[in-house]
């Protein structure tokens, strides 16, 4: 039923994905201008390693079926869309980050923002695992 979305996608460079750590306390966050934990505005961009695992989620509104909140090895949690096969996705699976956020300015002027991309980085053989899918 799923139809493909193509992953043509961010194809140039290394995708990128940027945090923010808090120089007081440590604290990795994303998307905001004061540290969640001590509410410091003294907060530092980083570029995260790419690497992290999908977290549970609790609503699922529809039309983010395929958004899963990602823990970050950094420590901070982000939204993505998962490349990989709808089963196979769960909380506790690996990932890895496979292209960049994006922002689109629409004709309308509308501002589109794409979700990190990421995807299953399979601790099992690879082989054998697409053939059970399939
Ligand atoms: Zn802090």
């Amino acid at each position: 039923m799923s139809r493909g979305e193509g992953s043509d996608e961010d194809s140039g460079g290394a995708p990128k994905l940027f945090f923010l750590r808090c120089t007081w306390c440590g604290t990795a966050t994303i998307r905001r201008s004061v540290c969640p934990a001590c509410w410091s505005s003294d907060l530092v961009t980083e570029r995260s390693e790419g690497v992290g695992v999908v977290a549970s989620r609790r609503h699922t509104p529809m039309d983010q079926g395929g958004l899963w909140p990602v823990r970050m090895k950094e420590g901070f949690v982000v939204r993505c869309r998962v490349d990989g096969p709808p089963h196979a996705v769960r909380p506790g699976v690996q990932v890895r980050l496979a292209g960049s956020a994006i922002t689109l300015i629409s004709a309308g002027g509308r501002v589109i923002r794409r979700e990190p991309l990421v995807r299953l980085c399979a601790d099992f053989p690879l082989d054998g695992w697409i053939r059970d899918a399939g």
